[in-house]
Order: structure tokens, then sequence, then C-alpha cells
């Protein structure tokens, strides 16, 4: 057995033969509220794996350069190496969670532009939001870098939104990681699923039943297993009628 390099909450990464690839496997667990809550999702490591290596691919045909290379199995993804810079950009196209809880803006509310937010990815000092003056002071990466972060993460938050509008589902928001190759490549990491992401069956209006995200975790709304799977199915789906828009 391969020793692990790290395990982060939702997936470990293992070496592999090539020191410029890793493999990632992804967990069933499931975190939130900075790991204070826990539980496991019935194939939800599969399933976001999946999700995962769909849209990855998808954004590389669109030009957007991502760690994926392939999934030699449903629970496991190789992606080149990248040493991960330390933040986490959000981007939200409708107000909801910590952006409610901190603003008072009303959960659902359009909001009249993308939002991009720098997050400090630092679980200790429960993930604080930046300033653009403590991004820099931070140096955290270069100002250069954040604006390639911010220009690739609008392109990305434009392919993905118009992609789950035609799954039915409305992107309210999602957080992205970047890496940095052994080339200094930004490559856009880690994954995009409903674990990262706020997806909203736009069939349903009801507030509770129109969530396929974790948020069915965090809120304890149930039928979680469900919800991923109908993501994956429609994601699948629409990647298959790609020939068709
Ligand atoms: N998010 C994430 N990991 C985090 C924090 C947030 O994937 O450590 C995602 C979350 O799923 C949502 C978006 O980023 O899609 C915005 O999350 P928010 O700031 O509202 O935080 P929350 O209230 O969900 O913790």
């Amino acid at each position: 057995m391969v020793e692990k390099l790290y395990e982060g909450k939702a997936k470990i990464l293992y070496p592999t033969n090539d020191a410029e690839i890793l493999l990632t496997y992804f967990k069933d667990d499931a975190t939130a509220f900075n790991a204070q809550k826990r539980g496991q999702i019935q194939g939800k490591g599969e399933i976001n794996c999946t999700i995962s290596a769909a849209l990855f691919e998808w954004l590389e045909t669109l030009g957007v350069p991502t760690h994926y290379i392939d999934r030699p199995t449903p629970d496991q993804m190789r992606v080149r190496a990248v040493k991960i810079i330390p933040i986490e950009v959000v981007v939200r196209n409708i107000a909801a969670g910590s952006l409610c809880k901190q603003t008072g803006l009303p959960e659902g509310k359009i909001l009249p532009f993308p939002l991009v937010e720098f997050y400090l990815k630092n679980d200790e000092l429960g993930d604080p939001l930046l300033t653009s003056d403590r991004l820099s002071i931070l140096e955290l990466a270069t100002s250069e870098q954040i604006e390639q972060i911010k220009a690739m993460t609008l392109k990305i938050n434009q392919h993905l939104s118009e992609f789950f509008d035609r799954c039915g589902i409305t992107l309210v928001d999602f957080k992205l990681e970047f890496g940095l190759d052994s080339q200094q490549r930004l490559l856009l990491a880690d994954e995009i699923s409903p674990d990262t992401c706020r997806l909203w069956d736009k069939a349903e209006s009801d507030p509770k039943a129109r969530v396929l995200d974790k948020d069915r975790f965090r809120r304890d709304l149930g039928e979680i297993e469900g919800a991923y799977q109908r993501v994956q199915q429609r994601v699948l789906e629409q990647i298959a009628r790609k020939g068709d828009w």
C-alpha cells in the first residue's frame, strides 16, 4: 500500500511513480461548519469524482487549464501535481450562506454582478474573508497571479452557470482552488462538485426541496445521496449532449 501524501476532509492524496502526477481518492466523508459537523454520504466519493472529472474535462475543452488528467476508477482521479495557493476563491451569483449571514441580504437575491471573494484557506483561523490589502500583505500569490485567478474564475463562472442552467439547475455559488505546477503554470485544482457548489433545482420553488448540494447535509434536509445522484445524472447527460449546443 502506497503511503499517503496528505489526507484532507474529503480527499486523500497519494504519490505515483511520476513526481509530476498525484492520485486523488475521493472519500464518502462529509464535514461542515469547519469540521464541527461530521458524517458520511453513501457513494459521495464516486459521485464527486465523476462530476469533477466531467466538468474539468469539459472546461479544458473551453481553454481553462486544470490539474485533471484522468479517472482510473470511479472514485480516483489522476491529477498534475501542483502547489495549492492557500486561497479559497468563492463566486456568488445569488445570495446564500455566509453572505446572507454576514450582510443581511435575503437568501435568493440575484446579485447585480458575480461577486468574487477570497478566503484564507486555514481551518485553524476559520477560513476568514480577505480584503484585497490583506491579500497583498499575506503574499500568498503575486498581484499578476491574483488578476489571472480572478479572470479565470469569472470565465469558469460564465461557462458553469450556462452549463448548469441547461441541466435545469441554478448555480448559486461555488468555491474554487488554484495551484501552480512545476513550470509555475496556474491550474484550476481541487474539485467542482455538490460539496463545493450551491445548486438549486430550477423545477422546484420550495426553498428546501430545490437544494441539490451539501446544504442538505449542513441543514439536515435528508435525501442527500439522491440529490447528489440527480446532479451527477444531469451533468453526465448534458456532457453527452455537448455536440448540440
Ligand atoms: N465552500 C466550500 N468550502 C468551504 C467554504 C465554502 O466549498 O470551505 C463553498 C460552499 O459550498 C458554497 C460557497 O463555497 O457553495 C460559498 O460558501 P459560504 O461562504 O456561503 O459558506 P458556508 O456558509 O456554506 O460555509
